[in-house]
């Protein structure tokens, strides 16, 4: 497959003040390597403040990376400035909230509309072409009904396909969805889901599909990057790392997972001890050690584990392997 993407030993840094005189450092995404083809869903997945959310907009050059090498479609985009116009056209993002990221002054049709103008769609019946084709594509139908509306007439649920519609007006080749589905209602979630895997492969879309919840990754995604405080803990095809987890993290994280079978509903589910350390002064050696049931003594606190190939295409970084 063409990759779309590759991220090259990427590290996005951001410096906090502490009282007048002392700068921290944040080390958000510290050193993380990966490649997404077209077509390809990869998600991310951890906890909160494992810095997935830096990661999908360094990707995509709405952070700039403090070192490594971002290849966009087999461009150099790393130290680009200038022209990036083009980046934006063929890269979109979705946010995770439907609320905050649409204008609550301009109709649906204006929405819809901005980037076409923007990037040089100059036909106005062309533009109504597009716009009525993409509310048709997220099932806001007929599009008639929806294009003067305001976002605040519509519910979480359809404000959320306006959004996936306008990352879509553009017809990108690579995606980031950041939780897309994370504040929306439990019984739209699913049906967004769907919808936005059947949008995806028809225009083989790239995608870094970010989440905490490992159970949506199973539904939606190729391949699963783990993230555990900036850094990626283990990498395979979803199935794969679902099915035989090797990392104790991450395997912490599908069972916490609800069983859906009554059969089960008093199966004893792990959480993941503790919170997880700050990203200003992280543990050494492996990050997740102060919270890691498996951990070796007289190792795991001193050496950093380097990611490994212990079975097909499935890396870990962790000292048991
Ligand atoms: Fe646990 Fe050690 Fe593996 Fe880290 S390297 S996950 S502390 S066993």
């Amino acid at each position: 497959m063409e990759p779309i993407l590759e991220l090259i030993d990427i590290k996005t840094y951001f410096s906090v003040r502490k009282g007048l005189f002392k700068t921290l450092t944040v080390k958000a995404v510290d050193g993380i390597s990966m490649t997404i083809s077209r077509g390809e869903v990869v998600a991310v997945v951890g906890e909160s403040g494992s810095g997935k959310t830096t990661l999908g907009r360094t990707a995509i050059k709405l952070i700039e990376p403090t070192s490594g090498k971002i290849v966009f479609k087999g461009s150099d985009i790393t130290n680009i400035k200038g022209d990036i116009k083009w980046i934006r056209k063929e890269a979109q993002i979705i946010f995770q909230d439907p609320f905050s990221s649409l204008n609550p002054y301009m109709t649906i049709k204006q929405i819809l509309e901005e980037p076409l103008i923007i990037h040089g769609v100059e036909d106005v019946s062309e533009r109504e072409e597009i716009i009525l084709r993409a509310l048709n594509n997220v099932r806001l139908s007929p599009p008639e009904d929806f294009i003067l509306k305001f976002p605040h007439m519509l519910s979480g649920g359809q404000r959320q396909r306006v959004c996936i519609a306008r990352a879509l007006v553009l017809n990108p080749s690579f995606i980031v969805a950041d939780e897309p589905v994370s504040m929306i209602d439990a019984s739209s979630r699913a049906e967004i889901l769907l919808l936005f895997r059947e949008l995806q492969e028809k225009y083989s879309i790239g995608m870094m599909y970010i989440t905490h919840d490992i159970a949506t990754a199973k539904y939606f995604s190729h391949n699963i990057s783990v993230m555990y405080l900036g850094k990626i803990v283990e990498y395979g095809p979803t199935k794969e790392v679902l099915k035989n987890p090797f990392h104790p993290y991450t395997a912490t994280l599908i069972n916490a997972i609800p069983d859906p079978d009554p059969e089960n509903r008093f199966r004893e589910r792990s959480i993941v001890p503790g919170e997880p350390p700050s990203p200003i002064n992280p543990p050494t050696g492996c990050r997740f050690h102060p919270r890691c049931p498996q951990i070796i003594d007289g190792k795991c606190s001193l050496s950093e584990p380097i990611s490994r190939e212990v079975d097909l295409k499935h890396f870990v970084a962790c000292h048991l392997y």
